[in-house]
Order: structure tokens, then sequence, then C-alpha cells
């Protein structure tokens, strides 16, 4: 459920005409909405409800616009971050660090020290190689690191293999069947206090099925670790619930359902749970706000070319991702249309043959559930400025990013001395 509604015939969020914000603000625009931010965290936390004190750590790489972060610290979340780029905006948000995960392949040692230095909550290692450098770097500061190993539990998500994780062949975590040693390994590590277990299988799940068999692994790791001596104390769930793209499509599994495999799945688990949910939160809660640009005659369908692009919402050409296209002030007629960007990409396309709301050069469209991996993976490909970005809540409105000029695009380019005469 969102915010985003036509009133007497025209699309608002919350309580703000889309117009509004097109022509004050210019598209391409990202506009996010408090209230559905605020209810989508309600509902996951509802869905945890009977879970003791579990520690929901936000996904920053969704969506890390400060006020998004500050919208969702004051909420209670912690954060799942993956850089320290990503860190230094969380506590700049207000996230407190003891609500902090660093997650990620390639922590560097300078990153460590950052994360170290603020006093984080876990470090979730990915392979031996990161625990040795983890221990070296916490040892040279005095301070011991609280550690989880991420598991690769060999577990096929079902969804887009760019967005797959949890299989033997992907990158992430550590081989399941090798978990025991390298815990044993990271326990001698005087830098390091191995205190859980962390899996993430991967994003847009619309099964529960894989998410269920990948904890049920992780329970019976944390038994046979328990066993051999270790003292288990946190078990990171991670992420991954999909939320509905393709109102065509059946919907994914709801946070409540989740909630509930989850409860069943770990009920003698006698840990702390952790979850880093990204998409799910913040998914359907933003929209991209767009003007056609002209309609052009295609060989089947018109092509409707948007003043928004592959630079500004880049998930249809990475992932062949799917999202609603809809007018904000609807005419009445729909029709078959391509929706493509302005940039020199056959990529650069939304929709082929796409049944929707028949527009014209001029009328404003919105690329629904936006919200998550939208500006964050926003570029500036063909010179293009970064995309600016809106937070709605209730009749009020403001820019939390503007969009830059293009002299600074322009200007962050330097020509060396050798060339300027
Ligand atoms: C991306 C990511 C998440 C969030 O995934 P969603 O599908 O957005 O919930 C959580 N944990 C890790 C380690 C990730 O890389």
């Amino acid at each position: 459920m969102d915010h985003f509604d036509y009133v007497d015939g025209a699309m608002q969020v919350e309580q703000v005409p889309m117009a509004a914000i097109a022509d004050a603000v210019g598209t391409p625009v990202y506009v996010y909405s408090t209230a559905t931010l605020t209810r989508h965290v309600g509902v996951f936390r509802d869905a945890l409800g009977s879970l003791h004190n579990p520690l929901i750590a936000f996904a920053v790489k969704a969506n890390p616009n400060a006020a998004v972060l500050a919208t969702l610290a004051k909420l209670g979340l912690g954060a799942d971050v993956v850089s320290g780029g990503e860190l230094l905006r969380a506590i700049a948000a207000g996230i407190p660090a003891d609500r902090i995960v660093f997650s990620g392949v390639g922590k560097t040692a300078e990153e460590m020290r950052l994360a170290l230095d603020h006093g984080i909550f876990q470090f979730n290692l990915e392979s031996e190689p990161e625990a040795e450098m983890l221990s070296q770097v916490a040892l040279s500061m005095g301070k011991r690191a609280p550690v989880a190993y991420r598991i690769n539990p060999d577990v096929d998500a079902g969804t887009h293999a760019k967005i797959s994780t949890g299989k033997s062949e992907n990158k992430f975590g550590i081989p399941y069947a090798r978990a025991l040693e390298s815990y044993a390994a990271a326990r001698d590590l005087p830098g390091l206090d191995v205190q859980g277990v962390a899996v993430h299988i991967g994003s847009q799940l619309t099964d529960l099925a894989p998410l269920e068999a990948a904890f049920t692994k992780v329970g019976a790791l944390i038994a046979a670790l328990r066993d051999a001596g270790h003292d288990i104390r946190t078990a990171d769930l991670g992420g991954g619930l999909g939320v509905p793209y393709n109102p065509a499509l059946p919907e994914p599994p709801s946070p409540a359902a989740y909630g509930d495999m989850v409860c069943r799945v770990t009920q003698d688990w006698p840990v702390r749970l952790m979850f880093e949910p990204g998409r799910v939160i913040v998914g359907n809660a933003g929209a991209l706000l767009s003007r056609v640009v002209r309609v052009k005659q295609g060989a089947k369908a018109p092509f409707v070319i948007v003043d928004a692009a592959m630079n500004d919402l880049l998930r249809p050409s990475l992932y062949d991702a799917w999202h609603d296209i809809r007018a904000v002030t609807p005419a009445g007629q729909r029709a078959a249309a391509n929706v493509v960007g302005p940039v020199c990409e056959t990529g650069d396309t939304f929709a082929m043959g796409r049944d929707m709301d028949v527009v014209a050069a001029g009328d404003l469209v919105a690329f629904m559930t936006a919200g998550a991996y939208g500006a964050t993976m926003a570029g500036t490909y063909n010179s293009r400025p970064l995309t600016p970005e809106v937070l709605v809540s209730g009749d009020k409105w403001a820019v939390v990013r503007a969009r830059p000029p293009i002299e600074a695009l322009i200007a962050g380019d330097s020509i060396p001395d050798w060339l300027a005469d």
C-alpha cells in the first residue's frame, strides 16, 4: 500500500499534487512519501512482533538520502551499510552506531578503522582473509571487533540472476560446508569477538521457500557452532523480501507471512535476531516523476520519449525490471506504447508495447515503486545532472536533494596545465 492516489483525476502524493512538485522543481524528480515509509516500518515491525528485541537495520544502499534515513532513524531503525560512505551517512542521519551492521565483500582496512572508531554493532565478514585483516586492524586500535560470518547457504533465491547472492557460485559469504573451520579459525584471532551468523540470499524474493531453506541451514549451523563451544548470540537474516511492481502479477509474500515463517523457524534459537530490509521499506514509498518530451511514431506502437532516462532509473536496463507507468492526469484512454528516455542507448528503454494511459507531449508520468534502488543508482551519463529528490509529509514537501546545475558537473573536471593556454 502506498500514498500515491488520484484525487479529482490527478495524482497526489499524500496531500500534495504531483504536478505542483513538477512545476516547482522540474522533471525528472524522485518523490518520496513519509506516510508510506512510516507505514512500511510499522508493518515490518508488527510482523516481527513476537520476537524479543529484534534489530531492524535498514539496507542503506536501497535509498541513502539523508532525509529518508533521518525519517527511518526517528522510527527507530538501525542501518545495514556496505561502505564507509554509507556508514557516515547513517551516522549523520542520526542512526546510533550500536544499531549499525557492516556488510560487503570488499571492506578496506580504512573502512574497518572507521567502523571500529564509531563502535558499530556488528561486522558481517565474508571471507577468512577479511577476518584476519579485521583482527589486525582491531588489535592495532586496542579493540575487539564484534563479528558474524555471512554464510553462503547455496540456495537458489529464484530471483533475477543479478540480484541472487546465495548460490555457491556467487561472490558472497563463506561456503556453508566450510563454516565450522572458518569459525574455528576466527575464534583464534585475538582482535575478533565472534558473536553471530548472517545470511542474505538475494533481493526481490517472491517466494518464502528459499528464505526458509536458508534460515533452516542457519539454525543447524548455530546449533553446531554452540556445540563446538562458540558463544553465538546474534543471527542476521538479511533482507530480500520482494515488493509488488506489476499489479497484474501475484503479490509477493506479505511481511506478516514472512514474520510468521521467521518466528516458526527460529523459535528455539537462543539468539537476538537481526534483519536488513531495504526494498520492502522504501520501494513503493517513492515514484520517479517525469514529463513527456514528445511522442514519435514507431513500427508497432508509438515511442513515448520522457525526460527521465536510464541514468535516473537504471533498474529496467540493468535487471529488465518492470515499473508501473501512470499518467499523473489520465485522459481516460489506454493504448500500447514504448516508453523510452533520451539517452543514446537502446537499453534506455523503460517499457515496450506497454498497455498504459495515452499521453501526449508535456504530460506528466510517474514511474511507480521507484523508492528503492532508484536515485541511489543514478549517474550522470550523457552529462545529465543527478536526479533531484523531494520528500512529502502530509501537505508539506521539501527538496531533499537539489538538482545540481550542469556547470557543477563541468566544474568537477579539470584541465591539466599542458592543455590550458
Ligand atoms: C542489498 C542487501 C540487503 C537489502 O536487500 P533488499 O532486497 O532491498 O531487502 C540486505 N542485506 C545485504 C547484505 C544486502 O546486500
